[in-house]
């Protein structure tokens, strides 16, 4: 009886995780993070971070396909005989496939939408141009939302999603939090990166 228990618990595990490995892996390499402060620290608002912003989105959507590969070794698994492991993988890929499906009717709950990127967009626009919030802007994106670093203005209350930075927490919390958090934002978690409450007035434009 134990011994069914733990190959579907396994196939559990391997089920929601192995869809959800490119998006955990692909972009944690050194080199493909050159260009960014490395996490926790707040990013400055540039095309790179565009481009990883939309590059993250894909990824969060390709576990969708991805978890038909799980699901169709479970099948096979349930067919040639070991069930309780084919189960496991059958059962936890298909709620995987299920939870991506499901957002396709509410895209607002996907951690990156493509209205991610043109808000990072309208905040870089703004602080080039003549509403900037101060005479040097410089707008990060913390984990809390994107502020200007220079004057602390609050730019857009937006929470930092996963940005596919390695985590600075250690192995496993840093490989639980990436795997429990599917891409979206972790503010419990984060570590605290600076911030200065503003008041709520302060949005877009204020100077303290
Ligand atoms: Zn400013």
């Amino acid at each position: 009886m134990f011994d069914v228990v733990s190959r579907f618990a396994v196939g559990l595990a391997l089920g929601h995780l192995l869809p959800r490995l490119p998006m955990m892996l692909v972009t944690r390499g050194k080199t493909a993070n050159a260009r960014f402060a490395p996490h926790p620290a707040p990013v400055r608002l540039e095309p790179h971070l565009t481009a990883r912003v939309l590059l993250m989105r894909r990824l969060w959507w390709l576990v969708l396909p991805a978890s038909l590969i799980p699901m169709s070794f479970g099948a096979a698994s349930l067919v040639s005989g070991n069930a309780a492991f084919g189960f496991g993988l059958w059962i936890a890929s298909g709620w995987t496939a299920l939870q991506r499906l499901l957002t396709l009717l509410n895209l607002d709950v996907a951690p990156i939408r493509l209205e991610t990127a043109h808000r990072l967009q309208t905040v870089m626009d703004r602080s080039a141009g003549d509403e900037g919030c101060c005479a040097l802007p410089e707008p990060v994106w913390e984990s809390e939302a994107v502020r200007c670093a220079a004057c602390r203005t609050l730019l857009d209350p937006m929470p930092r999603p996963d940005l596919g930075r390695p985590r600075s927490d250690r192995w496993p919390a840093r490989f639980l939090r990436l795997w429990v958090a599917d891409g979206h934002a972790m503010l419990l978690a984060e570590p605290m990166s600076g911030v200065v409450p503003v008041p709520a007035g302060n949005l877009l434009g204020g100077r303290p």
